[in-house]
Formats: structure tokens, sequence, C-alpha cells
């Protein structure tokens, strides 16, 4: 099994979503293009999601169009529907996520659609892509959110997420990831499910966690599942956006930290960690006093 872990920064799309603040379109250009010299392999740039639901992410295809010209970056664009995969493709994303939530409940209420809706667009987007010629293509992920639990329902069962996870595929998904949305996920559920998942849908057709650092078991569940065949994991610099649910704990997963302990135990990830610190003044710097997180950061590097 490879030691290379990919990391893909989530900060400016799932960090920037959870802030009222706009940060202008100029220092999350200088963001992005920071953090792809550091060598983060993968940058979620924005989400095509009407400008009215959110007007943090409305400069998405600008950022799109600044990220392709970063050689080697792969650009990663969040999509709600067709609509937004059409806007994706027209910006030229590398990649696209559709999320499609374990929870109905959470569906319903986040995006006012079924499960079978949902999933009626995800072949609706699977077959514009194919209309692309093959080298212009997209990777396309379908995103299964509140994989782990679910704030309104509470427990999802496992069954329900194999059935949507063998769905997505079916519905022409290149692959699919699990997100724990509400940062209820712990290191033996995150095994079980992604080896469940695994064995539905392939082993190859599931690589990816999107975690988050709710309760404080962010980089644990990361640990856990490295083990069993998990190469990419999101994670946004300082852990922006906060979580909602509880005050002072960040949203995602801390990026520094997560390269600080991959580095440390035997992974690579390509990325410069010194580098990667300064970073976080650009955000600092266009969103004062806005709270960036992260052991490493306040800590330190240990001496060598
Ligand atoms: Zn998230």
């Amino acid at each position: 099994m490879s030691s290379f872990i990919e990391i893909s920064e989530v900060g400016p799309r799932d960090g920037l979503q959870s802030i009222k603040r706009i940060m202008p379109l100029a220092a999350k250009k200088a963001w992005i293009t920071a953090e792809a010299a550091c060598g983060v392999p993968e940058i979620e740039v924005g989400s095509f999601v009407p400008k009215k639901l959110l007007p943090q992410l409305a400069d998405t295809a600008e950022l799109v169009a600044h990220a392709r010209s970063i050689s080697g970056l792969k650009v990663a664009v969040l999509v709600p529907n067709l609509r937004g995969a059409q806007d994706a493709i027209k910006a030229g994303a590398h990649k696209i996520t559709i999320p499609l939530s374990a929870s109905e409940t959470h569906s319903l209420a986040n995006v006012n659609r079924t499960h079978v809706q949902m999933l009626t667009a995800v072949r609706d987007i699977a077959d514009l892509i194919k209309t692309l010629p093959a080298d212009e293509r997209p990777f396309f992920e379908g995103g299964i959110s509140t994989a782990f639990g679910c704030t309104l329902e509470g427990t999802v069962p496992q069954a329900k997420i194999l059935e949507l996870a063998s769905a997505l595929m079916d519905a022409g998904c290149d692959e699919v990831g699990l997100s724990d949305t509400t940062g209820y996920a712990v290191p033996n559920h995150v095994v079980s499910l992604v080896k469940a998942v695994k064995a539905e849908v392939g082993e190859q057709n599931l690589t990816g966690l999107h975690l988050h650092n709710t309760r404080g078991l962010g980089l644990t569940n990361v640990y856990a599942a490295l083990d069993h065949g998990i190469t990419t994991i999101d994670a946004s610099l300082g852990g922006i956006g906060g979580c909602p649910f509880a005050p002072g704990a960040s949203g995602n997963i801390v990026t520094e930290d997560l390269v600080f302990m991959l580095d440390s135990t035997g992974y690579e990830t390509g990325i410069d960690l010194e580098a990667l610190l300064k970073v976080r003044d650009i955000v600092t710097d266009a969103l004062p006093g806005e709270l960036m997180y992260g052991f490493v950061p306040d800590a330190g590097l240990p001496k060598l």
C-alpha cells in the first residue's frame, strides 16, 4: 500500500461557507496560490450554489479559472444539482463532488430533495459528463454526507449507507466518499463503515474521507482509516469555519495538524509544513478576528 496520502484542502469551500463575512476574491486567490505552492495537491475552491444562498462562494467560477492556471493542482468543487454541475464543467473543474445526505430528513431540510430526486440529479450529471471528450471529463464523486449520524435523524443504519453508495455508483459516479458532516464519527465506526462500503462498491471506489473535528476525534478517525485503504483526506487550514454545534471546536480537521501527524508517522504528503503555517496569515489578514485553530500552529514544530 502506498504511503502517500493526498490532502484535499476544503477551507475555501467548507470553511468559508460557514463564515458570514465574505473573503475578498484577491485574498482567496492568494490563499489558493500559496497553499498550492506548499505542495497541497488538491483544493476545493468553492461550490456552485445560487448566490442568494451562499454569497460567500459567489466567485467560485473565477476561483476555478485561477486555480486551473496553477500547474499540477487538482481543482475541486461541490455542486448540489445539475445546474451546478453545468457551471462547474463550464468553469473547467477537475473534480466535482455532489453531496447526498444519508439521512433523508437532512436532505429535505438542506436541499429540499428526496434521495430519489438526488439520485436522478446524479444520473443527469453523469450523462452530461459522458457527452464530453474523454480528456475533458471531470472526476465525479458522490459524497455521502451525514454518513456517521445526523443531528435530525440520529443514527443512520449502515444498510442505508450501503444502499446509497451502491446507487451512486450505479448512477454513474466514479467514486463515493464518506462525510462526517455532524462530527459524530468515532474510530471503530469509521473502520467498520469504510470496510463495509468498500465491500459493497469495490476497494478502489472509496478512497476519500471528509471528517470534522467537532468532538476532537478528527485526527484519531483519520489515523484509524489509514490502515484500511483510505488515501485522500479533506482538511481545512486553521480548521476554519468553526462548528455550530460545539463553540470553540474547529469545523474540519486542521490541515496543519494533519500534515504534522502524517509526516511524523511515516506517511508522505508532499507538503512543506513550515511554509503552510505561514499561509495562515493570508486568511487572518483577510478575515481579521476569525478564529484559526490548530495545535501545531500554536505549539510550533518539535526540535529535530
Ligand atoms: Zn464539511
